[in-house]
């Protein structure tokens, strides 16, 4: 809300108290002003009702002269009494209220019929001038003679008292200005604890959390600055809390995982929460690590509290506060702490998520140690598989051969001998993957490259798919540019085996199947499209994964080993692999092959 327009506390404080004294100054100014005219009024009044007498009482004689009024003498009289009293005029009026003399220069002063009086009277003019008047009395009798009246001027009085006014509004002001500063200094001394909370808060705000307040004195002030203190503290242990808990849950599971030592974070955690021990038991004792600031007191006070403990737990006694919290299976996580204070709500709340945290990072290492045994397992048969199945397929295949050409004269004899070549060949190239992929595995797979030219290549295995697959139409485009580079002829030879065969395999027959090669930014680009079954979106970005195959290839037969082999085999020779595909219009595979020597290619 606003005062006067203006924000700040201070000046509003300041504006308020400028505006009150403001305010006492002109009512103060006014009364002073109307006093001193008053007492200035009579005092004028009564130089005019004295000087009136003086007038009156000399002009006596002047009436009782042998031969009339004596105009001369009283003239000359009123002139001396104007001079001495400091009057603007005298005159004399005759007892018809007409002027007889007159200290003024005209000669017709007229008369004044209302001026009538008994003693010594004044008057303020309709000019503000002040006009005594005193009755001319004849001495020893009663009789009225005339009348003496003289005028004061109020110029004189008038100019006093603008000069004290203009002096007193000049001192006001001064004031004004002297209390200006004062009121400033009080709002600031007022207002300066509440500056202060405001400059706190702020900086809390902005993460400055060890910001605090000085409390001293005993004001409500105090009262507020020790609350606020208060409040920071806790938010601040709070947050260290929270930012433990995040800093724990980041990297406790990669640390177990890898096979670290847990301690130093349980160490960082007692220390955080004034713990002497904590860790994760079991019924038969610590089960991961046990972290112990002490001589094991703090110990044996967990393995106790850690049987049959079923539910969250906390207990207190005068040694130890102790928390229980039951994770995955029969461990429990328990924190201890040497006797004064037990955990607060706070702490419980903090200690049972940090539990649970350890709970789960422990059951993602057994998972993932379990994961990795059967792994482990897995490529090991592969690989035995593999191996046995070689040697004998490779016999196998040699005697078909053998038996193709002893039974050239026996048609059946050929298309049989024929079947048993291409199903060992077919299963050959099964092994060849299989054992690939166990290579992957173990970190084995290493590549033989030379220089060599992609185009007899590409030529050739176009022209063998053409041949054993006259249903389909296969060709290939490129455009002169040279294709050679540094690269593994067999396993490259293996990479077109694989896209060429599936763009085969899942298109029907009569489709187009077109091989590209051309040079791009310093690489090879060879593509191979089809007009096949297609992919979907959502199986598109795991085609590239072991054993991968997606449902329209499930009446097709394969393995899903393939393009995985081909991404790696591209991947070790420092090209990438990537498709385009749309469901039921066909798909596009396609490979770069770095022309510059890859130096970290030889393995993958
Ligand atoms: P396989 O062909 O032995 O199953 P691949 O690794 O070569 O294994 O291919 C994985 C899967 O990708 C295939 O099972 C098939 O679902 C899909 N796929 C591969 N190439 C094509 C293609 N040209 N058109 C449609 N689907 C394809």
């Amino acid at each position: 809300m606003r005062f006067l327009g203006i924000r700040s506390l201070r000046w509003r404080l300041v504006a308020v108290m400028c505006a009150a004294y403001i305010i006492v100054a002109i009512v103060s100014t006014a009364a002073g002003y109307s006093t001193q005219r008053t007492s200035l009024l009579r005092q004028e009044e009564g130089t005019a009702r004295s000087s009136a007498a003086i007038a009156a009482a000399g002009a006596v004689p002047a009436f009782n002269s042998p031969t009339g009024l004596n105009r001369v003498a009283l003239t000359n009289f009123l002139k001396s009494v104007q001079q001495a009293q400091g009057v603007s005029y005298a005159d004399v009026l005759g007892p018809d209220r007409c002027v007889v003399v007159s200290t003024r220069p005209s000669t017709d002063h007229g008369c004044r019929p209302n001026q009538e009086i008994t003693g010594a009277a004044s008057e303020i003019m309709p000019n503000g001038d002040i006009m005594g008047s005193a009755p001319i009395i004849a001495t020893g009798q009663n009789t009225v003679l005339g009348t003496a009246t003289v005028v004061l001027s109020s110029a004189a009085m008038q100019q006093d008292l603008h000069d004290t006014l203009v002096l007193e509004i000049l001192v006001r002001a001064l004031g004004l200005l002297i209390f200006v500063l004062l009121s400033l200094l009080i709002a600031r001394y007022i207002l300066g604890p509440v500056t202060n909370l405001v400059r706190a808060a702020t900086a809390l705000r902005r993460g400055r959390m060890n910001t605090r307040l000085r409390a001293t004195g005993q004001t409500e002030l105090t009262a507020v600055a020790e609350a606020f203190n208060e409040m920071a503290a806790a938010l601040e242990t709070r947050i260290e809390h929270l930012s433990f808990l995040a800093h724990a849950g980041a990297t406790f599971p990669s640390t177990l995982r890898e096979g670290g030592d847990g301690r130093p974070l349980l160490a960082e955690f007692c220390q955080s929460i004034g713990a002497c021990g904590a860790g994760l038991l079991g019924p038969e004792g610590p089960v991961l690590w046990w972290s112990e600031d002490g001589d094991g007191g703090c110990f044996v006070t967990a393995a106790r509290a850690a049987q049959d403990t079923t539910t969250p737990r906390v207990s207190h006694t005068e040694e130890h506060s102790v928390m229980t919290v039951p994770v995955v299976g029969q461990w429990v996580f328990v924190t201890v702490r040497n006797g004064g204070s037990p955990f607060t709500d706070e702490e419980q709340q903090v200690l049972t998520n940090f539990a649970y945290q350890v709970g789960i990072a422990v059951d993602n290492v057994r998972l993932f140690e379990a994961q990795q045994d059967a792994l482990q397992v897995k490529d090991q048969f592969l690989s035995i598989v593999s191996h046995e199945l070689r040697t004998p397929l490779t016999t196998v295949k040699g005697y078909a051969q053998m038996l193709r050409r002893k039974l050239e004269s026996d048609p059946d004899g050929q298309r049989f001998a024929g079947s048993i070549d291409a199903q060992v060949t077919r299963l050959s190239r099964l092994v060849d993957d299989l054992l690939d992929v166990t290579r992957f595995a173990r970190g084995q797979f290493e590549l033989t490259p030379r220089d060599m030219d992609l185009r007899p290549v590409l030529e050739d295995t176009v022209h063998r798919f053409a041949m054993i697959a006259p249903n389909h139409s296969v060709r290939l485009e490129t455009d002169g540019q040279s294709l050679e580079g540094y690269w593994d002829r067999d396993r490259l030879e293996q990479v077109l085996n694989n896209l060429i065969g599936n763009a085969i395999k899942y298109s029907p027959s009569g489709g187009d199947v077109t091989v590209r090669a051309h040079r791009e930014d310093g690489d090879v680009v060879v593509s191979v499209r089809d007009q096949g079954v297609g992919i979907a979106p959502e199986d598109q970005e795991h085609l590239f994964e072991r054993f991968f195959r997606t449902g329209s290839a499930q009446n097709v037969k394969g393995m899903g080993l393939g393009l995985y082999v081909t991404e790696r085999v591209v991947e070790a020779h420092g090209g990438k692999v990537g498709v385009e595909s749309v469901p039921g219009e066909g798909s596009e595979f396609f490979f770069t092959l770095p022309l510059k020597k890859a130096t970290s290619a030889a393995t993958a």
